[in-house]
């Protein structure tokens, strides 16, 4: 048996979502709120007769692996490898291939977790973490939140993990490749942490993969945290701290909050905010804002309104423009708090104002960078124009550029003109650099678009009822799907069509591979049908196919515009006059939808 099948025998995806998503019975199948966008009625179902599962809300749906996909943000490989760890099926290296689980990862994860244990035991336990217990208490740690983030407490003396480590049958060498012992070089090695505060690490599954470690009193010339160095397992510059834990309510709420320090992270999780992760005291990297794309695309900094703030998040902010998120700023106010952590110790209610006032991050920008300049002065208003202006071109919506242009040029009274003149001289190139560099990560973005949803529709339609659709299939091309699995789809279910063979037990049985997404097609169209309430075939019909069409017209109608437009420019007045004629053709068709 293939892995993948006997993975699917062994986890019920009934259980698997029900894990994380509250699910009521609705008839054969369960039905609940959609984990991956956010809505009050359920729209969400699964069904354990066909071991799937399809929101019609948003569109997305499949069997266990594409919920694990969705749902952690990983690829097929890593999905593959989570549900095999929790079947407890072995993954065979494939011929010739990569292994999907490199023994050697394994063993730093294994010493990880190890390290997480024993730090978490002395904290807990060991006489010499005393002082550790009373910090940690005094900071307002509740028990329950070192339970959860794994804190725990390096002894002093420089070879307890490393005892405890051997005992548990591992190498040396291999805790030091693990980061947490050091090798002297007369050969010896020792613990690289001790008498610190550990706050564990973790990727995005939850897997301890390295420690930050804090001293307990600040001290002049003693650097206040100590990171795991870099491993096969551990990229300082890939992690964001806290996502295992925020993942899933940044989906939900479709916004992220990004804090400076791994504190900060916890302190607002303790509170509820569980949409918050931290940077770790750096400027977000592109491939962090990569991995957060996949649950959202609204961020807002929370940072220090102070001067050294601004200028430590603008890099970040711009990074995040380029990469396509809506960026917003919520100020610390200074004179209250130095961080979230602060603030909410101080009065949750205060840190909750200050996410209510979030800022668009140019309004932020503009009232920051003009409150500190001369705007009578010529220089001042050129500084300000040459602060702001970087800026402005980042923005995507071209109205949003415009008006933010004439805000600066109000603000400096100069005519908008000239604004936007520069900006177009400036700016235009770094928009469209930043415009491809995200095009890629986009469509790790879930939620199918609606030209997906319709086709999904329509192919539904077909497979529940290919008696009563076979008129329509010879009027459709494989071309009018933009999908490539839908293209597959309706390829096959015409070749079946003209075979006289078209129906779904066939198809079934004779396309195994499409098994899961045939199903999930009438899956979604019953779900669908049954939440509306039934409906008749002949209104079902009219409604999905005409859709379907129409939205076919539109897209020709938009192609037709762009070759009318550069036969225009290229001179060729015959060419307009039959592209004009086609238009107004398809014009006349598409209002034939409209009643
Ligand atoms: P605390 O409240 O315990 O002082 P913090 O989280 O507020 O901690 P900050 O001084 O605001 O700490 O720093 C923010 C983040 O920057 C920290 O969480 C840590 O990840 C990182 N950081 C701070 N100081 C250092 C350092 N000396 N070396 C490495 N990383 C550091
Ligand atoms: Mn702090």
């Amino acid at each position: 048996m293939q892995p993948t099948d006997e993975i699917r025998e062994k986890i019920n995806v009934v259980d698997l979502v029900g894990e994380t998503v509250r699910l009521k019975k609705a008839g054969v199948n369960f039905r609940g709120l959609c984990p991956f966008h956010s809505e009050k009625t359920p729209s969400f179902t699964v069904s354990p007769a066909k071991q799937i599962w399809h929101c019609f809300g948003c569109g997305l749906g499949g069997d266990v692996f594409e919920f694990v996909k969705q749902s952690e943000g990983v690829d097929f490989p890593e999905a593959l490898q989570i549900l095999a760890a929790r079947a407890g099926v072995t993954l065979r290296r494939p011929e010739g291939g990569v292994s999907y689980t490199p023994d050697q990862k394994k063993n730093l994860y294994d010493i990880n977790n190890w390290a997480a244990l024993f730090y978490s035991k002395v904290l807990s336990d060991s006489q010499t973490a005393k002082p550790a217990r009373d910090y940690l208490q005094k900071r307002g740690f509740r028990p329950e939140t070192l339970k959860q983030w794994q804190i725990g407490y390096a002894p002093d003396g420089f070879h307890a993990f490393e005892e405890f480590i051997v005992k548990k049958g591992y190498t040396k060498q291999e805790a030091a490749t693990a980061g947490l012992l050091v090798k002297r070089e007369d050969g010896s090695y020792f613990d690289r942490f001790h008498e610190r505060v550990m706050f564990s690490l973790f990727d995005m599954h939850g897997r301890v993969v390295g420690f930050t470690a804090r001293i307990l009193k600040d001290q002049d010339g003693v650097s206040k945290y100590v990171n795991s160095p870099e491993t096969l397992i551990y990229s300082k510059s890939r992690l964001i701290y806290g996502l295992n834990l925020a993942k899933t309510e940044i989906r939900k709420r479709d916004e992220v909050i990004v804090v400076e320090g791994n504190v900060d992270v916890i302190t607002c999780h303790e509170f509820g905010f569980s949409n918050v992760v931290g940077s770790s005291g750096t400027a977000f990297t592109n491939p962090q804002l990569e991995s957060l794309k996949r649950f959202t695309e609204n961020i807002s900094f929370a940072l220090d309104a102070d001067a050294a703030g601004v200028v430590a998040t603008r890099r970040a902010v711009e990074l995040a423009l380029a990469a396509g998120f809506n960026v917003k700023i919520i100020s610390i106010p200074r004179a209250l708090a130095k961080d979230p952590d602060e603030l909410i110790r101080k009065d949750p209610s205060l840190w909750e104002n200050a996410v209510k006032s979030v800022q668009s991050f140019l309004d932020f920008y503009f009232t920051r960078i003009l409150a500190t300049m001369d705007l009578q002065s010529a220089t001042g208003k050129k500084q300000a124009v040459r602060e702001i202006l970087p800026l402005l071109s980042l923005l995507p919506d071209s109205i949003d550029r415009v008006h933010y242009s004439q805000k600066l040029a109000g603000a400096v009274s100069v005519d908008p003109k000239v604004i936007i003149e520069l900006l177009n001289k400036a700016g235009l190139s770094k928009f469209k650099s930043a415009q491809g560099g995200s095009s890629e990560s986009s469509q790790s973005i879930p939620r199918k678009t609606k030209q997906e949803i319709l086709e999904a529709r329509v192919l539904g339609l077909i497979l529940k009822f290919p008696e009563e659709l076979a008129l329509d299939i010879p009027s459709l091309k494989a071309e009018d799907f933009s999908l490539p699995v839908h293209r597959e789809i309706f390829q096959t279910i015409a070749e079946a069509y003209s075979s006289g063979r078209l129906n779904m037990e066939n198809l079934l049985s004779e396309h195994p591979k499409l098994a899961t997404n045939l199903n999930l097609l009438v899956f979604a169209l019953d779900n669908e049908i049954s939440f509306e309430g039934g409906g008749n075939l002949e209104s079902l019909k009219q409604n999905f196919l005409g859709q379907f069409r129409e939205a076919l017209i539109r897209k020709s109608m938009r192609q037709l515009t762009a070759e009318i437009k550069n036969a225009e420019t290229a001179g060729n007045p015959e060419l307009v006059k039959t592209l004009s004629l086609e238009f107004n053709h398809l014009a006349g068709e598409l209002s034939k939808f409209r009643n």
